[in-house]
């Protein structure tokens, strides 16, 4: 059932693409292979979306593509891809792929084993139809073809991009069983394209979103940060909602914000996430602590008055409470520690940030984390979880040269 686009019926031009692609496409096709650009390239140029990366697929085997291409470094142990460098730009470059079964992601960072060890499945090489249909989302599918320019449509994808609908190829519920990350995929791909899901796509969702329970936790981590750094965390968070998916991800906070004070917290995460949108927008960086720093709050906040409601001394509290939720998190979604250090010390931080008479406020600046806890107790104070104030007086204080920082600290009292 493939459908063949020829050039002059499509609005995809080789201007659209990098390079790198094309230098791929075309060393593949003169050394006599198919090459094919394919996925999230060509949906992001239909839809209006500048590609961040292209895929290339091809019926050469690895060690064939690698003969092909000086720059070509073959990677991953059981499904191998290649790399190819091309002035300073990587193509990943793959063999048609036939797979059923659980899927994964496209590379070998990921466990590929289960929790008892158990290996989950083998890739073989396939056809180009079997390559269409393993894929999760007709968007996700299509194909365009260095030969003539054609594009070649397995699934209906064109019409699906046009009409702006994220559809899942196949059986929706097994394809989600099979492979419980495309849930999340579906909230992902939905935000960033302002993609409307298919109701037979969206139907099993908060129905099948405890399977999310199942997915290696680092896996998880790797998605997470996906959803959130896309530019559209505020669509991205309201669609997890939507479909329960944030309680399978974030169950202690999901919890907390269900709370007669969940209000602020709600409010806070919405402020992050709008401030996480803006900032991606400018291209400025974005920290994966930060994040979790804001997301786990209100779970971190719970157990805390949990504690002191048992007269556990504050400081204590939170050190208790900080190491739970941490830890209960990891089970889920594995944190490296290199972020879960960062997001104690920015928790840490907001006990200290009152805290400024005598040296202790030029001390709190020299800290590492200053500049993110003092951003993180803005956003509290623009959530109402605490009365404003104190993070205008830090604003100032940064602003302020020696005598007036003196005369602020004076009048701390
Ligand atoms: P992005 O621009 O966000 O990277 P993408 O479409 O390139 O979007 P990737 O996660 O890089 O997304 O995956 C590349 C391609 O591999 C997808 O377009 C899809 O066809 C396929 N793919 C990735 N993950 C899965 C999965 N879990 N199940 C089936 N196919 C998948
Ligand atoms: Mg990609």
């Amino acid at each position: 059932q493939r459908r063949i686009i020829p050039r002059d019926e499509h609005d995809i031009s080789r201007q659209d693409f990098s390079r790198a692609a094309l230098h791929v496409l075309y060393g593949l096709k003169d050394a006599g292979f198919e090459a094919y650009l394919v996925g999230g390239c060509l949906r992001d140029i239909l839809t209006g979306i500048k590609p961040k990366d292209f895929d290339v697929v091809t019926n050469a085997h690895p060690e064939e593509i690698e003969r092909v291409f000086r720059g070509a470094r073959i990677i991953g142990r059981r499904f191998r891809l290649v790399h190819v460098r091309f002035k300073g730009e990587v193509i990943e470059v793959a063999t048609f792929r036939a797979v059923t079964g659980q899927e994964e992601d496209e590379d070998d960072r990921h466990s590929r084993r289960s929790a008892g060890g158990q290996i989950l499945r083998d890739n073989v090489y396939g056809t180009i139809e079997e390559d269409a249909l393993r894929r999760d989302f007709t968007c996700n599918a299509l194909y365009y073809d260095i030969r003539d320019f054609s594009l070649h449509d397995f699934a209906d994808s064109l019409r699906d991009i046009e009409h702006r609908t994220l559809r899942l190829i196949g059986d929706p519920e097994q394809r989600y069983r099979e492979d419980p990350v495309r849930m999340i995929r579906a909230v992902r791909f939905a935000a960033k394209l302002d993609f409307s899901i298919d109701p037979a796509t969206e139907e099993p969702l908060a129905r099948l979103a405890p399977l999310l329970q199942q997915v290696p936790s680092a896996r998880l981590f790797e998605e997470v940060l996906k959803l959130f750094l896309s530019g559209q965390g505020q669509r991205t968070f309201a669609l997890l909602q939507k479909h329960h998916l944030f309680d399978a991800l974030f169950p202690a906070t999901a919890e907390a914000l269900d709370d007669d004070d969940g209000a602020s917290d709600l409010k806070l995460i919405h402020a992050a996430m709008r401030n996480t949108d803006r900032r991606l927008a400018q291209e400025k960086p974005v920290t994966p602590a930060f994040l979790f720093a804001v997301l786990l709050w209100p779970a971190l906040r719970r157990r805390v008055s949990f504690y002191l409601g048992h007269g556990m001394p504050p400081l204590q509290a939170m050190n208790k409470a900080a190491g739970q939720v941490i830890a209960d998190q990891v089970g889920i979604v594995a944190i490296p520690r290199r972020y879960s250090a960062v997001v104690r010390e920015i928790w840490d931080l907001q006990s200290r940030l009152p805290r400024r008479a005598g040296n202790r406020a030029a001390a709190l600046m020299e800290h590492p984390r200053f500049r993110a806890a003092y951003d993180f107790l803005l956003l509290r104070e623009e959530a109402g979880e605490i009365k404003p104030g104190l993070g205008e007086w830090w604003t100032r204080f940064q602003e302020a040269g020696d005598e007036a920082r003196d005369d602020m600290l004076a009048g701390l009292g």
